[in-house]
């Protein structure tokens, strides 16, 4: 009994805690309950001081499908749950209410849980697109099966990129514009060679790799664990991260805006080319 529908939580050794995400029939779409969810459970393991160490896992073939878009009422799912931040306004008029949401459950989880202060490990086979991304970026560690594949491909949607706008920092600068401009596929080789995936494995050994790797983490001091993600974050932050991240966050809110009063929907129906739908 984990206390979760679309997730599993499991502590697979001592002072490990290894959240799953569980919709492998949609591929791991993000609705709100899962998003809220996960959000539940990684507050569960941050709030337990016997666990020192998260990972992040998903059962499936792929890590996720990003944002579930055939979710209905996505906004009024929104008075279900016991909201993290203060914006609120999710069934407003306009731009207002779509901000709102992005602000509460894309941009705000992603931050949040970048900055929970224990390690927290990505652990990704199979495609993992856009608001997958907003799942393994946040972690401090991603380790990747060798079928592992990344692709954002917003800017085709008509979007200037995924809401957790955090490309630059993974990808540096030239990488992060052509693969937001191409909306191409990066494997896992060549996201470990750019620096965003620290380990490739076999995807059998996937899920070993990953607990090995959280087990020598968790004999380590969890205040010093703290401390060292602490100050590295800061030094991140200090290159400017955060107030760039929020610029970005202001444009994607613009172009929702403007493919609503041109094509009346959120994104641009016209740009996303077929191998992107046959592939995603
Ligand atoms: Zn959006």
């Amino acid at each position: 009994m984990t206390g979760f529908d679309t997730l599993l939580y499991e502590n697979p050794a001592p002072h490990v805690a290894r959240i799953v995400l569980n919709r492998p029939d949609t591929r791991n779409a993000q609705d709100t309950k899962l998003l809220y969810e996960l959000n539940g459970a990684f507050d569960k393991a941050a709030q337990d001081n016997d666990v020192k160490v998260i990972i992040l896992a998903a059962n499936g073939p792929h890590f996720s499908s990003g944002h579930d878009l055939r979710e209905r009422d996505a906004h009024a799912a929104m008075k279900d749950y016991r909201t993290v931040g203060t914006w609120c306004g999710f069934e407003c008029a306009g731009a207002e209410a779509q901000m709102a949401r992005e602000k509460e459950i894309y941009i705000g989880f992603s931050e949040r849980w970048r900055n929970i202060p224990k390690p927290t490990i990505a652990e990704v086979q199979g495609k993992c697109i856009a608001g997958g991304l907003m799942l393994v970026w946040p972690c401090d560690i991603i380790v990747a099966a060798e079928d592992a594949m990344f692709l954002d491909n917003t800017v085709a949607m008509g979007v200037g990129g995924a809401e957790f706008f955090n490309h630059p920092w993974e990808l540096g600068i030239r990488k992060a514009k052509e693969l937001l401009f191409t909306a191409d596929w990066l494997t896992a080789a060549d996201a470990e060679k750019l620096g965003m995936v620290n380990h490739v494995v076999p995807n059998g050994a996937l899920a070993g790799f990953t607990l090995a790797l959280a087990k020598k983490i968790a004999e380590k001091p969890l205040f010093a664990l703290k401390l060292a993600k602490e100050a590295v974050n800061a030094a991140q932050d200090a290159q400017g991260r955060n107030s760039a991240m929020q610029t970005a966050f202001a444009l994607h809110q613009l172009a929702h805006s403007h493919n609503m009063q041109v094509h009346g929907m959120l994104i641009d129906p016209t740009g996303i080319s077929p191998a992107v739908r046959r592939k995603g």
